[in-house]
């Protein structure tokens, strides 16, 4: 040790402030550092889930809805810790019909559950880009292609594809997008309208784990895991298909 150390380390009101000046520069350091690498904090840490995790998330919700014991929510103060992101830990790919609401179905909240509706819930290039965009972007592991009983998109294309009646407007586009469920379901035994709700979740939910590149590598990958699942518009319950 040198005269000049020699002499500080006589001095303990020296030695604890230059101790105290060394750490902290080496802990501002530090917390710098983690700043700079550190990934965004996901908005609602409880939504960072595995896909079978996410999914027995939703069906406990479902059973909350099926009893009436549903979540109350203070609307006014959830708002703020999705101002800066969103982590929803599940996809949903509903029917339009307005008597389903996946939100009040799975007992979730904003930022819970990411949702795509279309009359019929077929996966169309923009609802398949859109899940691209909630599991590649939003880390979302779970998405669920939800179809409901007495649904009015598929039983419309029943008729169609029996009678050949082309639908006025746009309506040709659903009857494109759901004839093949329907097809398909026309030499199963029992009731063809179930059968054909039925069959259109689990095409599109071959659909989007076939849809590459970003969802296949996904679900291939397990990091992914995509189901069907039918609402009891009586009982409110989801049958989950797959
Ligand atoms: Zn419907």
């Amino acid at each position: 040790m040198c005269e000049r150390c020699a002499t500080a380390a006589t001095r303990p009101g020296i030695r604890r402030r230059t101790y105290l000046k060394l750490a902290a520069a080496t802990i501002a350091g530090l917390a710098f550092r983690t700043d700079a690498f550190a990934q965004p904090t996901p908005p609602k840490p409880e939504n960072v889930l595995s896909p079978d995790a996410a999914l027995d998330r939703l069906v406990k919700g479902n059973a909350r809805y099926v009893a009436g014991d549903t979540t109350k929510h203070d609307f006014k103060n959830e708002r703020e810790p999705l101002v800066t992101g969103q982590n929803p830990f599940a996809g949903i790919l509903s029917c339009a019909d307005s008597r389903i609401a996946p939100e009040y179905c799975f007992d979730a909240g904003r930022g819970d559950i990411f949702v795509c509706r279309v009359a019929g819930n077929f996966a169309s290039d923009e609802i398949v880009a859109s899940f691209e965009y909630a599991v590649q972007v939003l880390n979302t592991p779970l998405i669920v292609v939800l179809g409901h009983d007495a649904c009015g998109a598929v039983d419309a294309t029943i008729k169609s594809v029996k009678d050949g009646t082309v639908l006025p407007g746009h309506l040709p586009t659903l009857v494109a997008a759901i004839s093949p469920a329907v097809k398909a379901a026309q030499g199963e035994p029992g009731n063809l309208l179930d059968n054909a709700i039925r069959r259109n979740v689990m095409l599109n939910v071959d659909k989007l784990k076939a849809a590459a590149p970003i969802v296949s590598k996904f679900v291939d990958d397990k990091k992914v895991r995509i189901v069907g699942g039918v609402y009891k518009l009586a009982s409110g319950k989801v049958e989950l298909l797959a």
